[in-house]
């Protein structure tokens, strides 16, 4: 059976060296009344709960799963009590404001108990994770009824969330969606229409749930132009009867102790969320939280996958290593270790990584000065599909990796890894596919402040490598990095000016990867920085393998990129 435990040296390491939190948090209005040192409390704190309590239902939430009966979804045994001691130990309300009843911690200590939620339990961990991103979306775009009427609860946890946006024949392609909604005049509508694939759509862990439901209006033009956002309650304020119903609960891969339900609205009523019509603009406040969330899903299995991988590497015997008689613990054989180093390599730059994202969340939401709140949404932005494709595809590689370093062990389901493979897989395709966050990126992002955001964020990149020029010992690391970043830039440029729509589409997964290695590479240059000046090594042994074995896969995706789109479009099926 798998065993997780909170990776809190590796989350205060980067607090206290790479991320300058104290610093970050205090120039923040009211950012001194959290500094490092109590949110190391809050995050051992929620460590226990990851590792004492959700993970332990992991196993057992995956073989029993979620079952549909009499119109009412129940999660595997366990989840509720599981969920009722998150309710009482106020983890619901963690980064949310303390006007809506949250605790207002900074929301890196959020992204922190995200990852250790994943890694400990990935699909009880998406029921909370629901919810925050539709807090969101109703804070910033409900009115103030419509608040009132359902914020504190949600913060508290009592209330749960849950998105509502797919259709049979509209997943990626949103402006196809044929749900509507018909104004009865006093404010309320009543919305029509099936949903499939809703996460948390219905279950027994809250005594609500809010529904945020994409439909159309009457008069609403086709397209995406034509969608407007709905709250639709399970019960009705005051009542305990259905406004909607579970059609059927999808049988899956993994996740299976999340349920994924088919959802009927037939005449449910619901409220506006927002101006008519612009529902998608506003849904994608609950989407850019759930991409960022779903990356650190990715995160978090490569986490939990590597702990249960190193622990049997040092313990199996087979073979033997050089001028050893054997048998020796497989650790002993390069290609194991090149496996955990692999994924060691990800998860370390790319928690740092996310928590760099995460302090940019928090100044874009509380720096006094407008222009530096723009600047870090806009960073915030560029890096939000990159941390959803990225971190899943790692994470998804992370966990067959880890697989494979149990051999056929890995394969039955007594070790627990073809779990996390499941698991993990779902990370790679829900709340946008990784192709589609890859096109979000080439189209959408690089074109962000007329094309000058990504520059921008490179800009940070070449300040470390500034910053660390004279520092004897950080060649090796800042060379291969210089030289990677002008390859994405180059790429940058070459897709920035691309007339055509095919050449984003066919280098978009690989610019995507590109710049996902050179941000990975900027954490593990400012870790390896660090160790050097303080004379410590722990990160060193894992910085240089990223460098010298993982980062030349950009030269391969350059080259790629370069080769244009013609093999590609031209090929005959
Ligand atoms: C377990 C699970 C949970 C889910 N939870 C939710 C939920 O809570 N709420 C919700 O609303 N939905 C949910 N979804 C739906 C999920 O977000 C969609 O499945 C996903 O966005 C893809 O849509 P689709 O399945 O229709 O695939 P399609 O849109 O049909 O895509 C098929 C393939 O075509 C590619 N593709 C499509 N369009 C483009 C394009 N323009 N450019 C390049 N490639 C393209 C895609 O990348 C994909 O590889 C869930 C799905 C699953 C399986």
């Amino acid at each position: 059976m798998p065993v997780y435990t909170a990776p809190l040296d590796d989350m205060t390491y980067l607090l206290e060296n790479i991320l300058d939190a104290d610093a970050v948090l205090a120039s923040l209005p009211g950012g001194a009344e959290t500094p490092v040192a109590l949110l190391k409390d809050v995050l051992a704190e929620a460590g226990r709960y990851a590792a004492e309590i959700a993970q332990p239902l992991n196993r057992s939430g995956d073989e029993e799963g979620c079952r549909l009966e009499n119109g009412q979804v129940f999660t595997p045994s366990g989840f509720p009590d599981a969920y009722k001691a998150f309710v009482e130990g106020g983890w619901p309300g963690l980064a949310h404001e303390p006007e809506l009843g949250g605790q207002g911690l900074p929301r890196i200590a959020q992204l922190f108990f995200d990852e250790m939620l994943s890694g400990a339990n990935f699909s009880f961990g998406l029921y909370p994770g629901l919810t925050r991103g539709a807090i969101e979306a109703i804070a910033r775009h409900a009115d103030d009824a419509l608040k009132a009427a359902y914020l504190p609860k949600m913060v508290e946890g009592r209330w749960m969330g849950a998105m509502a946006l797919t259709e049979s024949h509209a997943g990626t392609d949103l402006g196809l969606l044929r749900a509507k909604a018909e104004p009865l005049g006093d404010g309320r509508y009543r919305v029509t229409g099936s949903k499939i694939f809703i996460s948390a759509g219905d279950h027994d862990l809250a005594e609500n749930i809010i529904h945020l439901v994409l439909a159309r209006l009457p008069d609403a033009p086709p397209g995406v132009k034509g969608i407007s956002l709905f709250l639709v309650p399970k019960h009705l304020p005051g009542s305990t009867g259905r406004n909607f119903w579970v059609g059927a609960l999808e049988h899956k891969m993994g996740i299976k102790g999340s349920a994924t339900c088919v959802m009927n609205y037939d005449g449910s009523i619901g409220w506006l969320v927002g101006e008519a019509h612009k529902g998608l603009a506003a849904m994608f406040t609950m989407m850019n939280a759930e991409r960022l969330f779903v990356g650190i899903q990715g995160l978090g299995i490569a986490e939990v996958a590597y702990q249960n991988a190193l622990a049997y590497a040092r313990e199996r015997l087979q073979g033997r290593g050089a001028g050893s008689r054997g048998p020796d613990p497989i650790l002993v054989h390069p290609d194991i270790r090149k496996m955990l180093l692999s994924i060691r390599a990800f998860t370390q730059a790319g928690r740092a990584l996310a928590g760099w994202v995460a302090l940019e969340m928090e100044k874009a939401a509380r720096h006094p000065e407008l222009a530096v709140r723009a600047q870090s949404e806009g960073l915030v932005s560029l890096l939000t599909p990159v941390i959803k494709a990225a971190f899943t595809d790692l994470g998804f590689e992370a966990t067959v990796a880890a697989q494979q370093v149990f051999g056929g062990h890995g394969y039955v389901r007594e070790w627990g890894m073809e779990q996390f493979v499941r698991d993990a897989r779902i990370a790679q395709i829900y709340e946008g596919t990784n192709g589609v966050q890859a096109m979000d990126l080439v189209t959408r992002k690089l074109a962000m402040e007329e094309g000058a955001l990504p520059g921008r964020f490179f800009a940070l990149i070449e300040a470390a490598l500034d910053d660390v020029s004279a520092l004897p010992g950080a060649g090796p690391f800042a060379t291969p990095l210089a030289q990677a970043l002008l390859r994405l830039r180059d790429a940058t440029t070459r897709l920035q000016a691309a007339q055509d729509a095919a050449e984003a589409g066919a280098a978009a997964t690989d610019y995507l990867r590109l710049f996902a290695l050179v941000s990975l590479g900027w954490m593990w240059l400012r870790m390896a920085a660090d160790n050097l000046r303080r004379g410590e090594t722990q990160k060193l042994d894992t910085a240089r393998f990223f460098f010298s074995r993982i980062l030349p896969q950009t030269i391969a995706l350059e080259a790629a990129i370069q080769a244009g789109a013609s093999s590609i479009t031209e090929a005959s099926f």
